[in-house]
């Protein structure tokens, strides 16, 4: 498992809730908690690990050492959304940008965890802007895409140079060019309508 990088086209796909809670889904966690930890993120989408499932993880202190901290999001849906607030927002697909985006200033989102219980909770300051941002991500949106016009032109260079080095990476024969990769997402979603128990 790696984190991939804009524009990954997993990065653009609007993605299928997740069907069946298992062990094989509590081991791909653990690993999204582990890549997240070692690149000092606070949040992991699965669409960032090329998997177009709708669950994402999160740890506000970003400390793997504080995992009673730990929270995952299955099937996330955001209920209600009260005021706005701009504030500065980072990704691991895109490292090293970072820009003012609008969000609601308090959110409750409904989602199951991973013994498959639903539960319901009320988010406000980084919680909130982080549950955002990665519902977003299941949805195939981008920090980048809600930006004002004058920060997109700030940021547009930065934003091109990782599609230059996405684009000779393809070039260079180290990753596999757009189609084969959507190819792949398809696949995972054809496989994971397929009950694995007879
Ligand atoms: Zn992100």
């Amino acid at each position: 498992m790696e984190i991939v990088n804009y524009p990954h086209p997993a990065l653009r796909w609007k993605s299928n809730d997740v069907s069946q809670i298992d062990d094989a889904l509590r081991e791909t966690v653990r690993e999204m908690f582990e890549l997240m930890y070692a690149h000092n993120g606070i949040g992991l989408a699965a669409n960032q690990v090329a998997l177009p499932f709708r669950i994402f993880v999160a740890n506000l202190t970003g400390e793997a050492s504080e995992p009673d901290e730990e929270l995952v999001f299955i099937n996330p849906q955001i209920i209600k959304r009260r005021g706005t607030e701009v504030g500065e927002e980072g990704c691991l697909s895109l490292p090293g940008l970072y820009a003012d985006v609008k969000r609601s200033s308090s959110v409750v989102v409904e989602a199951f965890d991973l013994d498959g219980n639903l539960f319901r909770a009320e988010l406000d300051e980084l919680g909130a802007r982080a549950v955002q941002h990665e519902i977003d991500h299941l949805d195939g949106i981008l920090f980048i895409d809600r930006l004002d016009d004058i920060v997109r032109q700030e940021v547009a260079a930065k934003v091109a140079e990782f599609a230059a080095e996405y684009a000779r990476r393809q070039s260079a024969g180290e990753l596999p060019d757009d189609d084969e990769l959507r190819t792949r997402l398809q696949q995972l979603v054809e496989r994971s309508a397929v009950p694995s128990n007879p």
